[in-house]
């Protein structure tokens, strides 16, 4: 309840957490959630970011570390499985010159690929291509991120009830 609650004014991710701002959001960890990007690079472009408003990977806890990584792979896992991409960029920047559109609060972008996709837009001009409408992606994205959660407690527990035995 830390990130939520001190959130930081005009911080995009800190405000995000609150009541009604939510229709992006795809899933929520304990200590973080997904969240689609407003401007997506291409369709299914989506953060996973803690609910703190910590700068970087230095500030974050061991457990906002393990979930970000947990989340991160879902979001992986949704992607190829919605979208079926031929490659994904997966990284963080840090600070302007590194290209972060949100400063000093952490996210790690999830951006599907496809061959040529840099090329077909540089063929087709000044156009944009416009992703899919973000309500599409998010109901597309949404179950999976459900699904692979509940799966995941459910592995946890069957290994749970081995070791018991
Ligand atoms: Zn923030």
């Amino acid at each position: 309840m830390t990130g939520a609650t001190g959130g930081h004014t005009g911080c995009i991710f800190c405000n995000i957490t609150e009541p009604g701002r939510e229709e992006l959001v795809l899933t929520r960890g304990r200590v973080s959630f997904v969240i689609l990007n407003l401007y997506p690079y291409s369709s299914g472009h989506l953060m996973v970011v803690p609910n703190r408003h910590a700068p970087n990977l230095a500030t974050t806890t061991a457990e906002e570390q393990a979930e970000l990584m947990r989340l991160t792979r879902h979001g992986e896992m949704a992607l190829t499985e919605a979208y079926a991409p031929q490659g994904i960029n997966i990284g963080i920047n840090l600070g302007k010159p590194a290209g972060a559109g949100v400063l000093d609060h952490l996210h790690v972008h999830l951006v599907p690929r496809w061959n040529g996709d840099t090329n077909f837009m540089t063929a087709i001009g000044n156009t944009r291509v416009l992703p899919e409408d973000l309500q599409a992606s998010a109901a597309k994205l949404r179950p999976i991120f459900e699904r692979l959660a509940r799966e995941e407690g459910t592995a946890a527990g069957a290994q749970c009830a081995e070791t018991n035995i």
